[in-house]
C-alpha cells in the first residue's frame, strides 16, 4: 500500500487538487515528487484519489484527479467511542492513534461526575488523526468532538446500538456476545468511564436512555485499554 497524503474535500475544486502546504513539502522536498508523478490522497471523508501532479514547487504541490473510489479502508458501520477523559495527555493520544487504526468514526470525550481536571491539545489530536488515518489506509478521518457532559451524550438516540463499559457487569453481558446479538447495527456508540468510572447514577441515567451495559472482562482495564478494546472487538464482530 503506497502512503497517501491529505487533502480536506475544501482543497479539491473542477478535478483539481491543491495539497495543503504541509503535506506538498513532504511530497516535494522529502518524497521529491516532480510533475507528471502520480500519488494518492485521501479526503478524510471518504474520498479516495490518484492524482496527477502538474505543478509542483518548493512549497506547492497541485494536480488533476484522474481517479476517485469511496470508502476505501472504511468498516460497514459507524462506531463513535465516548471516552472519560483522560489525565495524562499521552494515554489519551495512544487511544486517539489505535482507535483510528481500528476503524473508529468519532470520538466523544467525556464529562463526567468522576471526571479529573484533564484535557488535551486539540491541534496535536488534530495531527495524530491525520497521520493514523494515512499510514494505515483509511479515507475518514476520525472526528474528535469536544468535551461534552455524558448527560448530552445520552440525550443522542441516534446510535441503533448503545452501549456503556461498567466492570461491575457480569460475563452474561460480555460484550463480544451482546454485539453478536445485534450483528445488523450499523450504527454504534459505547461509552467507556474516566479513571475513576462511571458513579450508579450515571450507570442508571444510561439504562434509562436505553444503553446496555456490557463487560469487557475480568480484570479493570485503563480507560484508553478499554476503549481500544471496544474497537477491537466491534471490527472482529463484523467481518
Ligand atoms: N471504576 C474503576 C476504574 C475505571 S476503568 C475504579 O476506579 O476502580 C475506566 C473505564 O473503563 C470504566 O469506567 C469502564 O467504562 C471501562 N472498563 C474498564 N475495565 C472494564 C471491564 N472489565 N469491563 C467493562 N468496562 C471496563
Amino acid at each position: 500500500m503506497t502512503t497517501s497524503f491529505y487533502a480536506p474535500p475544501t482543497a479539491f475544486h473542477g478535478g483539481r487538487v491543491v495539497l495543503p502546504e504541509d503535506e506538498a513539502t513532504h511530497a516535494v522536498r522529502v518524497l521529491r515528487h516532480r510533475p507528471g508523478d502520480e500519488i494518492v490522497v485521501v479526503d478524510g471523508a471518504g474520498g479516495w484519489h490518484r492524482v496527477r501532479l502538474d505543478h509542483v514547487d518548493r512549497r506547492r504541490a497541485a494536480g488533476t484527479v484522474v481517479e476517485t473510489r469511496r470508502g476505501v479502508g472504511e468498516p460497514a458501520y459507524r462506531l463513535s467511542i465516548g471516552l472519560g477523559l483522560i489525565k495524562q495527555r499521552s494515554r489519551f493520544e495512544t487511544f486517539l492513534e489505535k482507535a483510528t487504526e481500528l476503524g473508529v468514526a468519532e470520538i466523544v470525550p467525556l464529562v463526567t461526575e468522576r471526571t479529573e481536571k484533564a484535557g488535551y491539545n486539540a491541534a496535536r489530536a488534530e495531527k495524530l488523526l491525520v497521520a493514523a488515518m494515512k499510514q494505515c489506509g483509511r479515507t475518514v478521518l476520525a472526528a474528535l468532538r469536544d468535551p461534552t457532559p455524558l448527560a448530552e451524550v445520552l440525550d443522542d438516540a441516534s446510535p441503533a446500538l448503545r452501549l456503556l463499559a461498567h466492570e461491575a457487569a457480569g460475563p452474561h453481558q460480555a460484550l463480544g456476545t451482546v454485539l453478536a446479538r445485534h450483528s445488523g447495527a450499523e450504527t454504534i456508540r459505547v461509552l467507556v468511564g474516566p479513571e475513576g468510572g462511571f458513579s450508579d447514577a450515571e450507570v442508571g441515567a444510561a439504562e434509562a436512555a436505553g444503553y446496555g451495559v456490557v463487560s469487557l472482562g475480568p480484570r479493570r482495564l485503563r480507560a484508553e485499554t478499554a476503549g481500544i478494546v471496544v474497537a477491537a472487538a466491534v471490527q472482529l464482530a463484523h467481518p
